[in-house]
Parts: structure tokens; sequence; C-alpha cells
């Protein structure tokens, strides 16, 4: 299957790496990558996403937040693919603009910029 994703959107992230896996469809705000590679800056590791745009379908089948970030392209789970997890939510903590869950498996981050105000 021609993978239609499949292209550069920062340095070491693929908007295929963002898709939602049953679909193959994407949405992604386009400051995320950005951010991203911020992650990936300070952490000093590669790192992977494991989720990051999901359809209403998908979120609900695998029990994501039904106002998931996710379903907006403006999030994104992480994980180390070398080094620890702990380490990764470390330096994603020190992008100011994401908001961020260490998750235990993974690292959630969304964009703070999506939320409402408090
Ligand atoms: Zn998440």
């Amino acid at each position: 299957m021609k993978r239609r994703n499949h292209f550069r959107v920062s340095e070491h992230f693929d908007l295929d790496d963002f898709e939602d896996p049953t679909t193959a469809t994407v949405m992604l705000c386009d400051d995320l990558p950005t951010y991203l590679e911020a992650v990936q800056e300070r952490f000093g590791h590669n790192i992977r996403i494991s989720s990051g745009y999901r359809t209403p379908a998908h979120n609900s089948t695998i029990g994501g937040a039904p106002t998931s970030y996710h379903l907006v392209g403006g999030a994104a789970d992480l994980v180390p693919v070398t080094g620890r997890m702990d380490d990764l939510a470390a330096a994603a903590n020190m992008i100011h603009d994401l908001y961020v869950i260490n998750e235990g498996d993974h690292v959630h981050v969304h964009l703070r910029r999506l939320m409402p105000p408090s």
C-alpha cells in the first residue's frame, strides 16, 4: 500500500508518525513537531511516537478520553528508543508550551495553547 503521509514535517518526524493506525488519516497541529524536536534535543536520545492523531472511533476503542487532544492532532504519546522514561518526561517538562503526563509506559504531551483558560 502506498504510504500517503510519508513525508517529513520536521527534522526527525514524518507526517505518518502521527497518523491514526486504523485509517491512516491524520490531523496535526503544525507547531507540534517543532516542540517534539525540542524535547528530543533536550532528552538527547531518539523518541518514537506511539500515538498521534486518533479518529473518534479509534480513540473510543482504546479508552481515550472523549475530549482528548489526540482527536485534534494536538497531542502525542512518546516513548524513548533509548534512554529512560523519567528522563524523557523531565525533558518534555522543560518545554513550557507542552502539557506533560508521564503515564509510565509512555509520556503524553499536548499543546497548552489548546487548553481552555483555567
Ligand atoms: Zn496521549
